[in-house]
């Protein structure tokens, strides 16, 4: 074990579980430094991709990617893959790719391991982006799922506050709703108004690791949890971790650290019935030797990795 942010009152390993992260971004590497440094398991929102898509079936294979093949890539590195699925604000600019991408989501919405609607909210505050946000906390409602809110990066306030506004018009449980990417001026009425207040740790800028610690040194870890929501930009996978350790560095206490590093998390995710602790706890065999619609993680003849639960934290068995 390397990078863990180990406790100074248990020998074992703290787990993480980065709530928002953008795996088809990453490499493996990646999954690799993830699992090294402790997460166990990771939720992947639905979101763009970096250029606005223009067919229905870029969102189709989006979409089967995300509860298919990533989940099975994470798989072959120990890590369990969940995701949300939903319309991003950003596209929902382009109403009528928008209304078709609407008729896809029931049917993505129902797979294996989607825990949520999501990620769905404000860009611009647009009115197409009011139309289908409306839409989607009510697909939501109807298919009695949870909902992953992105709050807009300008004008983050009213954003914050409108969007629980319009979660409470559809009658939204807000201990059924995540709002993320919050700060110091949205946190207090995320917390007041009863909904699950995350965090997204962007290196260098924006929310960054210090500034984190200080938060929950503020309000404590009821209802707040952190992700990495790291993808195809300048982003660490490795945030939940990173911040854990600086954490217990200035004295808070082990059990708030896993609390907002873990628990919360997995608390209010596992709502959804689709993410639960024994996935990890007793998980199946590493095996590189598996395949998925005939396709490998491995490359160029190198030795697939085999291990065996019991062995997951070992050193890796390599076999012929
Ligand atoms: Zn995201």
């Amino acid at each position: 074990m390397s990078g863990a942010a180990n406790s100074e009152s248990s020998d074992d390993p703290m787990m993480f579980l980065d709530p928002h992260v953008h795996m088809v971004s990453r490499t493996t590497d990646d999954y690799e430094a993830m699992r090294d440094a402790g997460v166990v398991a990771v939720i992947e929102p639905a979101f763009w991709l970096g250029q606005p898509r223009t067919d229905i079936g870029a969102f189709e294979h989006y979409f089967s990617m995300l509860v298919g093949w990533e989940r099975f890539r994470a798989g072959q590195f120990g890590i369990r893959h969940y995701c949300t699925i939903g319309l991003n604000s950003k596209e929902a600019n382009n109403v009528g790719l928008a209304e078709d991408v609407m008729d896809l989501l029931p049917l993505y919405a129902c797979k294996e391991g989607v825990v949520a609607i999501g990620e769905i909210g404000y860009d611009d505050m647009t009115d197409a982006e009011d139309r289908f946000f409306h839409e989607q906390v009510e697909l939501a409602k109807e298919l009695d799922m949870l909902v992953l809110v992105h709050t807009p990066h300008r004008n983050k306030k009213e954003g914050t506050s409108r969007s629980m506004d319009l979660c409470e018009e559809h009658g939204m449980d807000p201990s059924r709703v995540i709002i993320d990417h919050n700060n110091e001026e949205t946190v207090e009425e995320v917390l007041d108004r009863g909904y699950w207040c995350a965090f997204t740790i962007y290196p260098e800028t924006k929310m960054s690791n210090e500034r984190m610690v200080d938060i929950v040194q503020h309000y404590g870890s009821e209802r707040i949890f952190m992700d990495s929501a790291a993808d195809w930009g300048v982003s660490d996978p490795l945030g939940v971790p990173k911040t854990a350790k600086l954490m217990l560095q200035r004295g808070i206490p082990e059990e708030d650290v896993r609390k907002v590093c873990y628990e919360n998390a997995l608390t209010a995710y596992s709502q959804s019935g689709q993410i639960d602790e024994e996935d990890w706890l007793d998980p199946p065999a590493i095996d590189q030797r598996q395949l998925y619609s005939g396709n490998s993680v491995l490359r160029g003849g190198r030795d697939p990795v085999v291990r065996d639960p019991d062995e997951r934290r070992e050193e890796n068995l390599i076999i012929d």
